[in-house]
């Protein structure tokens, strides 16, 4: 028995087959031809697709960038996938091989891996977060992804931390903690301040103290912002993921010190925040995950 997970991605469509313990097998990949728009690019997944099948298939799960409704699997419009708009991914899919077929977002499956076969296991509830381009969160409640009434839940990136802010997030709210503190938004903040980094670590690197500033408002935020999440969800344990966790010990540190200061919640300072443990893979585990008991 094995699931198909397929990774859906703006740069990258990857695919593998996944155990029930989680291996994977048979991995394949194709650098996504995003900008030859939806013909194209819907072309290399079904072709991907077909090439993966075989009797031991049992269903497929694929993950896509949102916004994507998981509930119905429609994939609406996603800024790096280009005339994806609309698309009932799922049920074209589960028609066209007669297997069954969820699609869930990008986080929100990493979420799943993480609290299944990751750091978050055994822990309950896992709230998961990728700190990358942008901030993409997960929460998995009882082995399952929290989805909301309407399957737009749990999209803690843009929880807003400042509404004065003069930065208006992608989304249309003013002071997303994305639009403050994701890999790209510290970039930003680091050019403006006149440092020509090419990302957090670079910045973090420096001894300069305006870098060490803008180093230690980063973790204020974001310190800030997993304060509020701990005070919604009462987390097990927080797992962060993404580009911006390769900063180690200079951004964990931090945010144990300072995040328990930034909630009611009294167990604060009992909840570990902790790296991501899966790799790349974590994607098409996800993806696969939905059909998984454990
Ligand atoms: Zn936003």
């Amino acid at each position: 028995m094995a699931i198909l997970g397929v990774d859906l991605g703006g740069t990258k469509i990857a695919a593998g087959l996944v155990s029930a313990k989680a291996e994977v097998t048979h991995c394949r990949e194709v650098p996504t031809l995003a900008d030859q728009g939806y013909e194209v690019s819907r072309g290399q997944l079904d072709q991907l697709i077909a090439a993966m099948l075989g009797p031991e298939v049992e269903a497929i799960g694929i993950c896509a960038p949102g916004p994507l409704d998981p509930i119905s699997g429609v994939v609406a419009n996603p800024p790096n996938l280009p005339g994806w708009r609309n698309i009932a991914l799922a049920h074209e899919t589960a028609r066209k091989y007669g297997l069954p077929c969820r699609v869930e977002n990008d986080a929100n499956a990493a979420a799943l891996a993480e609290a299944r076969f990751g750091a978050g296991a055994g822990f309950d509830p896992v709230f998961y977060a990728t700190l990358s381009t942008g901030i993409g969160t997960g929460l998995v409640s009882g082995g399952k992804v929290f989805h909301g009434a309407h399957g737009a839940a749990a999209e803690g990136g843009h929880v807003s931390v400042d509404y004065r802010s003069s930065v208006v997030c992608r989304c249309g709210v003013r002071g997303c903690i994305e639009a403050l503190a994701s890999g790209t938004a510290i970039l930003r903040r680091a050019r403006e301040a006149g440092f020509s980094v090419q990302n957090a670590s670079e910045l973090a690197a420096l001894e300069d103290p305006a870098a060490v500033q803008l180093m230690e408002e980063t973790t204020d935020m974001l310190a800030a912002w997993l304060g509020s999440m701990m005070t919604l969800f009462d987390p097990g344990v927080v797992v962060l993921g993404g580009g911006v966790t390769k900063l180690g010990e200079k951004l964990f540190g931090p945010l144990r010190r300072k995040t328990p200061a930034c909630t009611l919640n009294p167990n604060a300072a009992g909840i570990s925040i902790v790296p991501a443990a899966l790799g790349r893979e974590c994607g098409v585990v996800g993806a696969a995950a939905a059909f998984l008991s454990f």
